[in-house]
């Protein structure tokens, strides 16, 4: 039983005199009594110890097993889940008969049933709110800690909880801990067992659950909201990723009717709306274009009111969570109750609607507005280009009617890009997409003579050149220059316009040019002979005239002076008629002497002082002058001129003697001369307050024997202003007038500056 030396201690059982089994500890050994070796055993009592040992034992299965149970908890991410396992551990720890999981409603101050897994009355007790402070748990809630309440005890919260009347048994105890989430009681764990008693350890347990079961509902909860946020996240990424690939879809079409289609199938189909439509505005009227289960047809037209005319006026988004709430909404005409509603710039409206409140939140918002501004840009590229289009096809059609060759063409690959009318006569119908130069010009190659690299460079400017095709046989004028074409590039514009008639007829007149140069010389020399034969006839005649005529005027004043007595009156009176018309016929003998000089006369031509000139011409008529009593100014400054200074002399005269004969009766002239330089030529200007010339006689009376009176009125032979025309041409310079009847006359003659 013993070691030889050393005490051994062992525990083991003995039975009392009562029969009760006793924990004890032996301690044996050996010890020298009286001389001899004698076995010795302590007996001690550890009942006391063993207990402890054992509670101690029991505590560290509780924390074990609580250890585990919640170990399964914190790997649930799902709060339902989590909810569910805490109940039911709980009650597997605590051996009870069923656990309910309350979570507190701050809002209405109540604890709502989460969970319970009572095996009868699971759906009573989740039906039933239990206000903060009322009954066991609700008291748990309100003073933040444990209770039990065991089956023989005196119910002090006296409960009265309806639903749970039916299942209230009498021998029914009750545990209920509080969970806490950052120091706020979040819930309520409540147990209930049956025909058994809760005990003090019972609620530590609870309570050391409770700590883990917290943790676990945290951890669900941040778990839960990341994964929500994180699929939300992705969602709406999703979303507007499709949007985007519909958006690429838009872009693409050519026709309203599909881009509004488009438009609301993706509403339908990527952002869920359910009911959705786009209307446009028209004369202050909306109509439906398309729609997604609504009440309004396709078609439909309606007031621009309401929501859809709010959001036009105001050019904003709304996002109405509840129509009753919405002063300009019109929850009378239609079932719905909420509603978002973007403006599609100053075009129409975009809506999705529904008959449920709060349907749509911001996130909605936003994807729509995402929708509809992929929308505006298509729609306004498909506006843009169908005035694009109608333009360039009135554009074409003018092109069209345009009998000159027109055609646009690529200047890097000469691919011919369109043609007009004229074109596509003369070199085919599907010259368009062919290349230009094999075309246009049968060449293999581009010509050598293209213009592409002159307009490249010349920035938009027109080049203009002619050209002479003989594919068509036909000069043109072409006319060169870049322009942008539909797709922005470059190109090549090139309209020709046909010159053939005009080059022919520009030949054929180089052909006889020459020819009729000389046949023009030949005939001027042929009209100069006659011209001067006619002249020195005029001048021979007029000189043969003046022999007989003096003749006439010596008799006529030897019948009026030395027969005076002899003759009667009558006879004098037609001797007086002869010595005037005698008289009057010297002067046009006279005349027409001058006018044959100014041809027949050699001119040197020399610088001479204008005014001198002047001066001689005033001094020849001072008679006339002083009988007229005329006032003459003359600027003394007046430039030399190139002339022949007696024609200069006859032809200041004849302007003067005009300017003071023509003058209505008793007024007396006023006459005003000045020089004036322009350029290489001087002009003399004689400027009287005469009768003046009407418009249409201004170039006739430098004709000869062009008169506007009558010799009664006015005397003359109308040779004067021939004359000077004559002499001016003579001299290489210009004679002209400025008149106005009744308003005075300026007559000027251009000489060469001397
Ligand atoms: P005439 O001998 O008749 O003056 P001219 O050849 O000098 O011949 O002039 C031709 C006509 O031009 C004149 O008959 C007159 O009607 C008109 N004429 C010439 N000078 C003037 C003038 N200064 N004012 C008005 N009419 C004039």
């Amino acid at each position: 039983m013993a070691g030889k030396d050393a005490p051994e201690i062992y525990e083991t059982l003995l039975l009392n005199k009562e029969g009760e089994k006793l924990d004890v500890e032996l301690n044996a050994g050996i010890v020298q009594y009286e001389g001899k070796p004698a076995d010795f055993v302590f007996i001690r009592d550890i009942r006391e110890r063993k207990k402890a040992e054992d509670a101690l034992r029991d505590s560290k299965r509780t924390y074990e097993s609580i250890y585990e149970t919640t170990l399964s908890l914190t790997v649930e991410d799902n709060m339902n889940k989590v909810i569910k396992q805490i109940a039911d551990q709980a009650t597997l720890l605590l051996d009870a008969s069923d656990c309910a999981v309350y979570l507190a409603d701050t809002e209405k101050k109540v604890l709502t049933p989460i969970y319970s897994n009572h095996k009868n009355y699971s759906k009573e007790i989740l039906s039933y709110d239990i206000p903060f402070g009322k009954g066991i748990s609700g008291n748990v809630f309100k003073n933040k800690e444990t209770i039990f309440l065991n089956y023989d005890e005196e119910d002090p919260y006296s409960v009265h909880i309806p639903d749970t009347d039916q299942h209230e048994d009498a021998h029914e105890s009750v545990l209920s801990t509080p969970m806490f989430y950052n120091n706020n009681v979040i819930g309520v764990l409540t147990l209930n067992i049956y025909r058994s008693k809760f005990e003090d350890a019972d609620a530590k347990k609870l309570e050391i659950f409770a700590r883990y079961a917290e943790l676990a509902i945290k951890r669900a909860d941040t778990l839960e909201k990341l994964k929500e946020s994180r699929t939300a996240l992705e969602e709406s990424e999703n979303k507007v990723k499709k949007l985007h690939d519909v958006a690429s879809n838009m872009i693409n079409v050519t026709r309203e009717k599909d881009l509004y289609k488009i438009t609301i199938e993706a509403a339908k189909n990527i952002l869920d709306f359910s009911v959705c439509s786009i209307d446009m505005l028209d004369r202050f009227e909306f109509i439906v274009k398309a729609t997604m289960g609504g009440v309004q047809k396709e078609g439909t037209r309606y007031p621009m009111e309401g929501v859809a005319g709010e959001t036009i006026l105001q050019n904003r988004s709304f996002l109405i969570k509840d129509m009753d709430n919405v002063d300009f909404a019109e929850p009378k005409r239609s079932s719905y109750r909420s509603a978002i509603s973007i403006p599609i710039e100053e075009h129409g409206v975009f809506q999705a609607l529904s008959e449920e409140t709060n349907y749509f939140d911001e996130k909605d918002l936003e994807l729509a507005e995402i929708l509809i501004s992929h929308f505006i840009v298509a729609y306004e590229k498909m506006i843009t280009e169908k005035n694009l289009h109608e333009e360039r096809k009135q554009l074409l059609s003018i092109f069209d009617s345009i009998d000159e060759i027109i055609y646009v063409s690529d200047p890097k690959t000469y691919e011919i890009l369109y043609a007009n009318k004229a074109c596509r006569n003369l070199f085919g119908n599907n010259i368009i997409g062919q290349i230009c130069y094999e075309k246009l010009q049968q060449k293999d190659e581009p010509c050598d003579f293209c213009t592409n690299k002159i307009i490249l460079q010349s920035e938009g400017e027109p080049y203009l050149w002619e050209f002479y095709n003989p594919i068509i046989d036909k000069h043109l004028m072409i006319v060169d220059r870049i322009i942008k074409w539909t797709d922005g590039r470059d190109v090549r514009f090139e309209i020709a316009i046909d010159i053939t008639e005009r080059k022919r007829a520009e030949e054929e007149l180089e052909k006889y040019k020459d020819h009729l140069e000389e046949l023009v010389k030949e005939r001027t020399e042929e009209l100069n002979e006659v011209n001067r034969e006619l002249e020195s006839f005029a001048y021979s005649i007029s000189h043969d005239l003046r022999a007989p005529l003096r003749g006439i005027e010596g008799f006529s004043q030897a019948l009026l002076e030395d027969c005076k007595e002899d003759v009667n009156e009558e006879a004098l009176e037609y001797a007086i008629r002869i010595s005037d018309a005698a008289n009057r016929m010297n002067i046009l003998i006279q005349d027409l002497l001058s006018y044959s000089r100014m041809t027949t006369n050699e001119m040197k031509l020399r610088s001479v002082p204008t005014n001198d000139i002047i001066d001689r011409v005033l001094i020849e008529l001072n008679n006339m002058i002083e009988e007229k009593d005329a006032e003459i100014i003359v600027e003394t400054t007046i430039p030399e001129v190139i002339a022949h200074s007696s024609t200069l002399v006859q032809i200041l005269t004849n302007f003067i003697s005009n300017s003071l004969k023509y003058v209505s009766a008793n007024k007396t002239p006023k006459i005003r001369i000045r020089g004036e330089s322009q350029g290489e030529y001087v002009r003399i200007i004689i400027e009287d307050d005469g009768i003046g010339i009407p418009a249409d006689k201004q170039e006739e009376i430098f004709e000869i024997f062009e008169r506007l009176h009558g010799r009664e009125t006015y005397s003359g032979t109308g040779i004067g202003l021939a004359i000077v025309k004559k002499g001016v041409e003579r001299m290489g310079g210009r004679v002209g007038v400025e008149s106005e009847l009744g308003k005075g006359s300026k007559f000027w003659v251009e000489l060469p500056s001397g």
